[in-house]
């Protein structure tokens, strides 16, 4: 739908100089996303810099049927973000730390803080706040809770949703809901806060949030161990689960091959141990306390899993540099994949549970598809996340690797769906994901979800196309 000028005038008015940007090279970095799947078109890219601001914008778009797409650090994997018309409403400027509530053990930050700055924030306030993924140095945490977003402390510590108490969120018809509640009770009726977390901007823009924060670790271990089958790698992941109870905070698997392309493709990686293995855990275990012996225990469970025949092997960090070279191995699998050519990437979730039978079935499936993929497994089995990636077979041509793309993603999403778990572990739906959302989420589900849409946006003005 055409803008007419008149309502781009009004909303430069409504958010003051500074406020907007319209110019080709200026608006260019809002209407692409990290992977260049998609370009987007847009009238104009809006930065208000206060929650009165963003509503003033949203009543003016809704009023003239307008629509908006809510953007943060513009890190979202699944197009989410990109706008096909309308004006897209950047939080770039709402980035103030409102409150540190040290007693409560709370923070009240605005939408457009960076990651990075909020756990920044957290630690000069004597305190962890434990959100951690590749992207921190960029995306904000409107962004992290619009997506519901995991990383690497989701087996300690919970998603993005089980970080937070309160909520303050611009309605799709502008009126602002204030739900800035500090509460670790609250029994008063629905919890409205978390039909906006992971809504990825289709049912309101969150423009506050109050965060719960933790002590900081003071005592850790990185230890990484090697096994002979992925049924080890679950044996180990609930000795550690039973033994360390909460100290454990990652329980990373990596196969063999993913180990190899890492050491092959990124300067200063080295396979830490003297013998090949054909799947590794990387654990880091971390204590409030600075005197916890984690050291003594880590060693009488390793030890234990070596005489039971669970582990064949293990490294356990002796510095800090060590600790980081053990994390840089599994960091840097998925930049290492690239260069081993074409790759088709799954992020699903089974019950942990499964974790094995889970990669023995869709790993047959593959190679039964097509003789000599590759496939490398890793991510967080503690939380039965598993990259499931499949590089093309060596030497064979990408782009009729990359045609096959759709069938490869039938065959893993439908022994994930077996399996009762789920295609999309992490990075929501956004414009990637809408078809599988109607294949595999049941046909309840899915009109319980547009029935919420049309209740709060009837008008389909906030980030239309997206996700329902
Ligand atoms: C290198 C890299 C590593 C990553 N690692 C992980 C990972 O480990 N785990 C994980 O879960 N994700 C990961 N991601 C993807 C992840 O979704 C984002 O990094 C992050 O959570 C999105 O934040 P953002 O501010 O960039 O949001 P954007 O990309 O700007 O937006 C994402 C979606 O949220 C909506 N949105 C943004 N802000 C708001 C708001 N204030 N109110 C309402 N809606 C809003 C947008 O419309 C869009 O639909 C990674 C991405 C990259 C590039």
């Amino acid at each position: 739908m055409a803008i007419s000028e008149h309502l781009l005038e009004t909303i430069r008015e409504a958010v003051g100089p500074g406020g907007w940007i319209d110019d080709e090279s200026g608006m260019e970095p809002y209407l692409v996303e990290p992977r260049g799947l998609w370009r987007g078109t847009c009238a104009m890219i809006v930065r208000p810099d206060s929650t009165e601001a963003v509503a003033a914008v949203v009543r003016l778009c809704a009023q003239a049927g307008v629509a908006v797409v809510p953007q943060g650090g513009n890190t979202g994997l699944v197009g989410g973000g990109v706008p096909d018309g309308g004006i897209v409403l950047s939080t770039a400027r709402l980035n103030r730390i409102r409150a540190v509530d040290a007693a409560n053990h709370t923070m009240t930050v605005e939408a457009g803080c960076i990651l990075a700055d909020v756990q920044d924030a957290a630690r000069a306030a004597n305190a962890l706040f434990p959100l951690s993924l590749g992207a921190e140095g960029s995306c904000q945490i409107g962004g992290n809770l619009a997506t519901n977003a995991g990383g690497v402390a989701v087996l300690r510590y919970g998603n993005a949703r089980d970080l937070v108490l309160g909520l303050e969120v611009v309605l799709p018809d502008g009126r602002i809901w204030n739900g800035l509640r500090g509460l670790r009770k609250d029994n008063t009726g629905y919890d409205l806060k978390h039909l906006f977390i992971g809504s990825e901007g289709t049912l309101g823009i969150i423009t506050a949030i109050v965060l719960k924060l933790f002590p900081p670790p003071r005592a850790s271990e990185t230890v990484l161990a090697a096994m002979a089958d992925v049924e080890s790698v679950l044996a180990l992941f609930m000795r550690a689960r039973d033994e360390f109870g909460d100290a454990l905070s990652a329980f990373e698997m990596i196969s063999r091959i993913a180990l190899e392309f890492t050491v092959r493709h990124i300067p200063d990686a080295a396979d830490p141990l003297e013998s090949a293995h054909a799947y590794y855990a990387l654990i880091e275990l971390t204590s409030p306390r600075a005197g916890d012996n984690l050291r003594d225990s880590v060693e009488a469970v390793l030890a234990a899993a070596l005489e039971d025949g669970v582990i064949e092997d293990a490294v356990i960090a002796e510095s800090q540099s060590q600790s980081e070279s053990l994390w840089r191995i599994r960091e840097f699998i998925p930049e290492a994949q690239k260069s081993e050519g074409g790759s088709v990437k799954h992020d699903i979730s089974v019950p942990v549970s499964k974790v094995p039978e889970f990669i023995h079935c869709a790993s047959e499936a593959v190679a039964a598809m097509l003789p000599g993929t590759r496939v490398v497994a890793f991510g967080h089995v503690g939380d039965g996340n598993i990259h499931f990636n499949i590089s093309q077979p060596v030497g064979a041509d990408t782009d009729a690797f990359l045609a096959r793309w759709d069938e490869f993603n039938r065959i893993v999403f439908d022994i994930t769906f077996e399996m009762g778990g789920s295609f999309s572990a992490e990075h929501g739906i956004g414009k990637l994901k809408r078809k599988h959302f109607v294949h595999y989420k049941s046909a309840v589900e899915v009109d319980l979800m547009r029935r919420l849409k049309k209740a709060l946006d009837p008008d389909d003005i906030l980030n239309p196309g997206k996700l329902v």
